[in-house]
């Protein structure tokens, strides 16, 4: 095996979530980078500081820092690290990290579509408004570098981009090929399935993105790449790489099954299947099982088990060879 040039230390943050906590990849090289940068609490920014002191490092020691994915709990602390001049990442991240006014307002707008499309009652869309509420943890800042599919990490040219949309449209992993190493984020947890999430086209006009179908797509090639170990976001490392990614796929395709026998009884629109599939959930996580039941609808499109047709603004699925007057 070749000589590996860049030092990976992990360090790991509270997060106000549901998920826990959170992990940050220290790379020390010919620079020193953080991959990703936690959420913006005091309980995070000094859980850093002491890790990072008992490494021998400080804050005014990162150089730079590349993040995975645009989530709150990825980006926090961005600008508390006084020395940094590279902020990384895919440019889909720009938006969220430059809060780009005109972007949410689309944001917002595209869910008030889909949920009208969805067939979702009137109380849940005052959902709508608690959009942005999560912006409180994240950071405002500037991406001064967009990184993209096969480019590599500026200043640890061991390490290469891999775009691995699906959890989110910004998302990247990172790979070593020389052993195999990768930083995936959110894309591979072991303890945890990570959920694709429906987000709107990033240009005005384009069709939306289908995200468990990105999420499946992002998951082959992975496969492909003869990963070694996965450093995730969130929960332990893992070397049961494939067994696990076909373990996934596996458990979406019962999941599609199930959801394709719900139609015997003719047609339904996303919010009705997202009743029958998450009766317990659907209040409490509502945009989450929404995201997971429209991924499953589209999958069952994509695989033409299942046929659409509006009825007024409302989108309604049967299976395929129905019809429907
Ligand atoms: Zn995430």
């Amino acid at each position: 095996m070749q000589t590996l040039k860049d030092t990976i230390h992990r360090l790991t943050v509270p997060t106000p979530y549901a998920v826990g906590d959170v992990h940050m990849y220290l790379l020390v090289g010919d620079q020193m980078t953080l991959i990703d940068a936690g959420v913006q609490t005091k309980e995070a920014w000094d859980a850093v500081r002491t890790q990072l002191k008992e490494l021998g490092y400080q804050p005014e020691d990162i150089s730079q820092v590349v993040l995975t994915h645009h989530h709150p709990d990825h980006m926090g602390l961005v600008n508390y690290f006084p020395n940094v001049s590279v902020v990384a990442g895919h440019p889909k991240l720009e938006p969220w990290l430059e809060r780009d006014e005109r972007f949410f307002t689309r944001y917002e707008q595209f869910f008030y579509h889909m949920y009208e499309e969805s067939g979702v009652p009137d109380k849940y869309y005052g959902l709508l408004k608690a959009l942005r509420k999560p912006l409180k943890w994240t950071a405002e800042g500037t991406l001064t570098h967009s990184l993209t599919e096969g480019q590599r990490i500026p200043g640890h040219e061991e390490w290469m981009t891999i775009e691995t949309p699906g959890h989110a449209q910004s998302h990247l992993s990172f790979v070593r090929q020389a052993d195999g190493l990768m930083i995936a984020g959110d894309h591979l947890l072991h303890h945890i399935s990570s959920n694709p999430l429906l987000e709107p086209p990033y240009e005005e006009g384009e069709p939306r993105p289908r995200p468990l179908l990105q999420y499946r797509h992002s998951m082959q090639k992975v496969l492909e790449l003869s990963i070694r170990e996965v450093y995730p976001g969130h929960g332990k490392a893992f070397t049961d790489v494939e067994p696990l990614i076909l373990k996934r796929l596996k458990k979406q395709e019962e999941r599609a099954e199930k959801v394709r026998l719900m139609f015997k009884e003719g047609p339904m629109n996303a919010f009705e299947v997202c009743q029958l599939l998450f009766p317990k959930h659907i209040e409490a996580q509502f945009g989450l099982t929404m995201s997971e039941t429209i991924g499953q609808l589209d999958y069952l499109e994509d695989t033409k088990q299942l046929e659409t047709f509006m009825d007024g603004k409302t989108k309604y699925y049967q299976l395929a060879g129905d019809g429907h007057e």
